[in-house]
């Protein structure tokens, strides 16, 4: 199936055009899921000289990885001051500085492509929807003392200079944020995994799976892979793949719209050079990119409504915001599917010998899925048991068949929690 319509499918590099599987194959590993999950970890298996096949059903990065906000940065859909109280600071501290040596493969591995990868600006501002001065300020000196960040506190008269809203308050800039063309990373990983040696099958669903002697027997429409050594990376769109992997995936729907030019308005609404988010639990996280264009994301849902009627919504969304821009036009909204876990962290992990999933990354993947293809590759060759920090974080069951019912649900009462801190908080709406 070809990439779906988006700014980054409008403006990407060409595909890999990798074929579909037709007959049958043996290698050591075979990867199910195109993402950037299963790409980091055939990238890694085969740096670490180890043969996989990775199988995709439409084609790389055609799912959350090639379609998203392209925010990159350290940390996990789970807040990192949670994870403190939930493992303790000394194990919070170990997980989230393997997010900060992602970033800094990744840097390592986009050399020479930053062109076509990186776009133009680094640093995010993370502003409050609150009234709650002293709360953000305590959450920017946490971070700083524990995670070695450099968060540095910006006053609400920064931000409303900054950001020509009445939405915010006080917030913080993350200075190191990056951001990525997600779709062209996620090629240029691939592509780099088939020149050392990984063979990617694109078109290629992994339909049924099981055992044939000692081996994995993966069965797909026109082809079969026999493998020593299997890994799930199918995220939010797993379906009815795996009974246990299933069931402990949220799949959960949200999405991004492209304005039109906006030429000298944009500086009506926005100011700053560095990419914005709000920190509600359903928060809007927003970019410029092109020309003078905002790319804005948000919204969670069971829903994924037709492509006119979600340009309308999210325009309408963005003018909740930004009311001065109004008449503006939407030239592409689109939405993707993230795969959550319950308790908000990756699920990485080995059911059986031999049997490994690398999922649940969530609203915060581009450089967690590095993270969680390094380990599960580095496990696999040298026997490296460093996946097992992960092991806290296991495969809740989520809820199936009611998942989507239970996103939409979660999705509600996080709007509800935002309500009651506006109302507990905020004088002046
Ligand atoms: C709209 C949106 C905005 C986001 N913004 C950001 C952001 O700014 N920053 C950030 O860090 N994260 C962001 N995320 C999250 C991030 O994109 C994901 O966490 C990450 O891409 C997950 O990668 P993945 O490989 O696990 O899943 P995916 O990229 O979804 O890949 C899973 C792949 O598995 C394939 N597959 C499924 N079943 C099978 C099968 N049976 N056989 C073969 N293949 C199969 C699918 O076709 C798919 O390509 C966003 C996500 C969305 C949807």
């Amino acid at each position: 199936m070809a990439y779906i319509d988006s700014y980054y499918s409008r403006t990407s590099e060409p595909g890999i055009q990798a074929r579909a599987l037709q007959e049958q194959i043996d290698t050591t590993v075979c990867i199910v899921g195109g993402g950037l999950a299963g790409i980091s970890t055939a990238l890694g298996l085969v740096e670490r000289r180890v043969s996989c096949v990775l199988l995709e059903s439409q084609q790389v990065g055609w799912g959350a990885s090639g379609r998203n906000g392209g925010f990159v940065g350290r940390g996990f859909s789970q807040s990192a001051l949670k994870l403190t109280k939930t493992v303790g600071e000394s194990h919070a501290k170990r997980l989230y500085s393997l997010t900060g040596q992602a970033c800094e493969l990744i840097q390592h591995r986009i050399k020479g492509h930053e062109d076509s990868i990186r776009q133009p600006g680094t640093g995010s501002v993370t502003a409050s929807w609150f009234d709650d001065e002293s709360g953000v300020k305590h959450y920017v000196e946490e971070m700083n003392r524990i995670f070695n960040e450099s968060l540095e506190f910006w006053p609400r008269g920064k931000i409303a200079e900054n950001y020509l809203t009445t939405r915010y308050y006080d917030g913080f800039l993350k200075p190191d944020t990056m951001r990525f063309h997600s779709l062209n990373y996620a090629l240029h990983m691939a592509r780099l995994a088939m020149e050392k040696g990984a063979r990617i099958f694109e078109g290629t669903p992994a339909e049924k799976i099981g055992r044939k002697g000692s081996r994995w027997h993966i069965v797909t429409p026109s082809g079969v892979v026999n493998a020593d050594q299997i890994v799930y990376a199918c995220s939010g769109y797993i379906g009815s793949l795996h009974g246990k992997l299933s069931r402990a995936t949220l799949p959960v729907a949200t999405f991004i719209l492209l304005t039109e030019p906006l030429g000298d308005r944009l500086r009506d609404a926005i100011r700053s050079p560095y990419a914005a988010a709000d920190n509600r639990f359903s928060s809007n996280y927003y970019r410029v990119v092109g020309d003078k264009q905002i790319l804005w994301g948000g919204r969670v849902s069971m829903f994924h409504p037709a492509q006119e009627r979600l340009r309308v919504i999210m325009v309408n969304d963005l003018l909740s915001v930004y009311p001065q821009l109004k008449g503006i036009v939407g030239e592409v909204a689109w939405g993707g599917v993230m795969g959550y876990a319950k308790h908000k962290m990756p699920q990485i992990g080995q059911l059986k010998p031999g049997e490994w999933y690398c999922q649940g990354f969530g609203g915060t993947g581009m450089a967690t899925t590095t993270m969680g293809g390094e380990l599960i590759a580095s496990a696999i060759a040298a026997g490296d048991d460093q996946y097992q920090v992960f092991a806290p974080f296991g495969l809740n069951y989520v809820g199936k068949p009611f998942g989507p019912v239970i996103a939409q649900l979660a999705y509600w009462s996080y709007q509800l929690q935002d309500a009651l801190q506006v109302s507990r908080l905020n004088r002046k709406f």
